[in-house]
């Protein structure tokens, strides 16, 4: 295995994180892989992130010359809390051959580790696997695994996200990781395809209550539109909007437990927005009650007011569903 030569990963980059009541420093790493075996998420630009599927050789060598290249170009020990993502599953031997992965999870052994997967991936060969390499104690404290539920509604979930799996399918994921001691950051979606505003808004708050008994900690996504995607070929068409930032600040307040949110393209045409005046305020908002939970403060953004609060109510009270078709 070639040891000592560089790559560098998809992307990137440091900040800090909120993880059991406390905010640390973190690394986050998106590895080039073999790419998501799924691949048919609708709002899902990383489909097109694939790399060296010639064989499961070269694939684990370039992923382990892109951890060798974070091992140069990061003070590693600088960082309490490491997230990795991959363009689909970690946990996926296809996509993450065996080797690379353990070697990943060997070489951060000693720190906070989220790793992102797909629940079916989720087994005792591979829990079993990382036991072997983190003390068992530190599977338990220090190891979550994070999985993209996006919805508790799998209805939602089939038809306006193509997600292939089921509000069960994440709930026996949980029960597996849970036999292991290992922690679950679920992620929810905010807004996919074909959902009025008022819809997107009840469904991250019923989604929320639902998934918090399964959850150690919940982030919330907000759709963006991404390139390439169905969710870019119907907003090129004016059937998609993505989500208002008022309904985001709407749900991060009225949940009972700190739901983080990075609202990615907040404020941009592509990702949550306003009217252009009050967005940056608001993103900023989302972004320091990720870290504060402080819901006073981010109460009081929601009670501002600007010249597109009456549009966006406007729209919660008239926007009308889609009328999809039942059957082929
Ligand atoms: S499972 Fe994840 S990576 Fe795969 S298509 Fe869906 S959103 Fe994209
Ligand atoms: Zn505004």
């Amino acid at each position: 295995m070639i040891l000592d030569h560089q790559e560098k990963p998809l992307a990137s980059w440091t900040g800090k994180e909120r993880i059991s009541g406390e905010t640390v420093d973190c690394l986050t790493i998106i590895f080039k892989s073999g790419g998501c075996s799924w691949n048919r998420c609708l709002m899902c630009g990383y489909k097109f992130e694939r790399y060296d599927k010639t064989s499961p050789e070269l694939l684990r060598d370039s992923i382990i010359r892109q951890l060798n290249w974070i091992f140069s170009n990061y003070k590693t020990d600088k960082f309490r809390l490491i997230k990795i993502f991959t363009s689909g599953s970690f946990l996926d031997p296809i996509e993450v051959p065996k080797e690379a992965m353990k070697e990943i999870v060997s070489r951060f052994s000693d720190k906070i580790l989220i790793v992102e997967t797909r629940p079916e991936y989720v087994n005792d060969i591979v829990l079993d696997e990382i036991c072997g390499i983190m003390k068992p104690d530190d599977v338990g404290k220090n190891f979550y695994i994070a999985m993209g539920l996006e919805t508790t509604n799998d209805a939602i979930r089939e038809k306006c996200i193509d997600k292939g799996n089921t509000f069960d399918d994440f709930k026996e994921a949980v029960s597996e990781a849970k036999k292991y001691g290992a922690g679950v950051k679920t992620y929810l979606m905010m807004k996919p395809l074909f959902l009025t505003e008022k819809e997107a808004i009840d469904d991250m708050k019923k989604s929320i209550k639902e998934s918090a008994p399964y959850s150690d900690f919940i982030s919330m996504n907000v759709c963006t539109v991404q390139s390439r995607t169905e969710v870019e070929y119907f907003w090129k068409r004016g059937a998609y909007r993505p989500a208002y930032l008022w309904s985001v600040l709407d749900v991060l307040v009225s949940s009972d437990i700190h739901v983080a949110c990075d609202p990615v393209g907040g404020g941009k045409k592509r990702g949550p927005h306003n009217c252009g005046i009050c967005d940056h305020d608001l993103v900023e908002a989302i972004n320091n009650y990720s870290l504060n939970a402080d819901r006073g403060y981010l109460k009081a953004h929601l009670e501002k007011d600007c010249k597109c609060k009456s549009e966006w109510e406007f729209i919660l009270d008239n926007e009308m569903p889609y009328c999809m078709p039942l059957t082929n």
